[in-house]
């Protein structure tokens, strides 16, 4: 059920053109207090070996007891890509010897996960999106973490990390560049976040994408394919599909073959290694860990978690076009994250709602990033910028002195009409005053004035710049361009 992109990036080798094949596995830990069969806790960065139970050390006659938060998260992950659930699923035991791992395999799904097929919807750069294939999303533990940078001849192991929840998330091989990837990547992290069932801070770990790349030439079945595993960030993500893609048609291009294996990006070189030949799931021995029934969901349970989901970003996407008349473009950058839709939306109630949306999208945003404020720690609040926008409104400021407010916004953190009234920074819209104005500046100009008048148009500029520099910038711009054309005419 692959499905062709319209304008898949066609990569010029030396033989002729090829065209790269990616489908992700995105990790992705789920949003719990506990972990999926303990009561042991999960929160980030806690003393080593502070959060392991019994059952996460694989003690001998430990019980694993299913977390039913998780069970709903994934429920609700699944639900959140339009995706099939099943009510019927089993855990398997995937068997494997890690020094951190200790109960000696993992308990994951496999032949029957959770959720099924699914899809979601990638938004590109050039204000296009298109439909991502999901194939499944399954529950597995986490392992724990060795640690080899503690002592120089041992290596350390924290368990904190072990039997906490991951989603499993398997994309089809429907993605076609880096950018539709870093896009399915971006996506992906912001549905997660939105449900909450993953805070998706890849820099924590807490989202990790192994990333499958072939290459092949257009219209030919698919090539054989390298997983690049664990990668953290969506820019490695699109860095590692560029440097593999080239590692491949390098290859094939010399006559050789692609080895189906597992490889690790190093972002320093900016090259992938093998790290070992591709695993095949009959090497894991999976079979149904017989201390867990089958997972019998309820039909109510399921309706239920629908019934509570919160609005997505396609469908507030969506909204925000057709109730705001924003742009797809504009509505795409303020839903990215929950946080600035709804800044946006206490913006822009009962206001201009494109006007809102320039402020937000524009000066905001700046602001936040030259300042590194978040939305939550900024102190230029929805409050700030309405009372910015009304100021605008009802003339007080024309555009360029609100501009100039929002600067001492930035600087003061006080609020806009506080500023206007302190630095008298109100736009002159009295005629009089702007006349006077232009009558000072005809006088102290008196042989362009002359020039103008037999013909030279082109001053008209640098009367309106003489009047409103006359004017400390406050004249409403309008009523100057107004004035000054009867006023030139003489
Ligand atoms: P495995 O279970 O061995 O990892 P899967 O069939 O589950 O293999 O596929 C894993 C991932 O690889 C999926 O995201 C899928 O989209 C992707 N994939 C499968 N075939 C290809 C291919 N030829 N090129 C690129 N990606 C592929
Ligand atoms: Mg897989």
């Amino acid at each position: 059920m692959a499905r062709e992109s319209a304008a898949a990036t066609v990569i010029e080798g030396a033989t002729g053109p090829w065209e790269m094949v990616i489908g992700l596995e995105v990790h992705a830990q789920v949003v719990s207090v506990s972990k999926l069969f303990s009561g042991a806790p999960t929160v980030f960065g806690a003393e080593p070996n502070t959060q392991v139970s019994l059952i996460d050390a694989g003690f001998p006659g430990m019980l694993p007891v299913i977390n039913e938060v998780c069970i709903a998260q994934a429920v609700r992950t699944g639900l959140g890509l339009q995706a099939q659930i099943n009510l019927h699923s089993v855990f398997d035991r995937k068997n494997y010897f890690y020094a951190d791992l200790p109960q000696g395999y993992q308990i994951s799904q496999y032949l029957q996960p959770i959720v099924g097929m699914g899809s979601m919807i990638i938004d590109l750069a050039d204000g296009t999106s298109r439909t991502v294939g999901i194939t499944r999303l399954h529950l597995e533990q986490d392992a724990g973490k060795s640690l080899h940078d503690q002592h120089p001849s041992l290596s350390y192991i924290d368990l904190n990390r072990a039997g906490i929840a991951l989603m499993e998330i398997v994309s089809e091989p429907d993605m076609r560049s880096a950018e539709e990837a870093g896009a399915y990547v971006k996506k992906l992290r912001t549905i997660l976040r939105y449900l909450g069932t993953c805070d998706g801070n890849m820099e924590e770990g807490s989202m990790r994408a192994d990333v499958n790349v072939s290459v092949r030439r257009p219209g030919e079945p698919y090539g054989t394919r390298c997983e690049i595993k664990n990668v953290n960030s969506v820019r490695y993500v699109m860095q590692a599909i560029e440097v593999e893609a080239r590692r491949q048609i390098d290859i094939l291009e010399a006559g050789g073959k692609i080895a189906q294996e597992t490889r690790l990006f190093d972002p320093g070189r900016g090259e992938t290694r093998s790290m070992r030949s591709k695993e095949e799931a009959h090497d894991y021995r999976y079979f149904p860990d017989p201390d867990l029934l089958p997972l019998i969901l309820d039909p109510a349970f399921v309706e239920a978690l629908k019934a509570d989901l919160p609005e997505l970003p396609d469908a507030k996407k969506a909204r925000f076009v057709a109730d705001y008349g924003l742009s797809p473009y504009d509505a795409g950058v303020l839903v990215a994250d929950r946080a600035s839709a709804d800044f946006y939306e206490a913006v822009a109630k009962g206001r201009d709602a494109r006007l809102a949306a320039n402020w937000v999208t524009g000066d905001f945003f700046a602001s936040l990033n030259s300042q590194g404020w978040t939305i939550e720690t900024s102190p230029i609040t929805a409050d700030h910028l309405r009372e910015l926008i009304d100021l605008i409104t009802d003339g007080t400021l024309s555009g360029r002195l609100a501009k100039e407010v929002f600067e001492v916004m930035v600087e003061t953190h006080q609020a806009p009409g506080q500023i206007v009234e302190e630095r008298g920074l109100r736009q002159v819209t009295d005629t009089g005053a702007i006349e006077a104005a232009i009558t000072a500046v005809m006088g102290a100009n008196a042989d362009k004035v002359a020039q103008y008048r037999s013909g030279k148009d082109k001053l008209f500029g640098f009367f309106v710049g003489q009047v409103m520099k006359q004017t400390e910038g406050k004249a409403n711009p309008a009523a100057v361009n107004e004035l000054l054309l009867t006023m030139l005419k003489g």
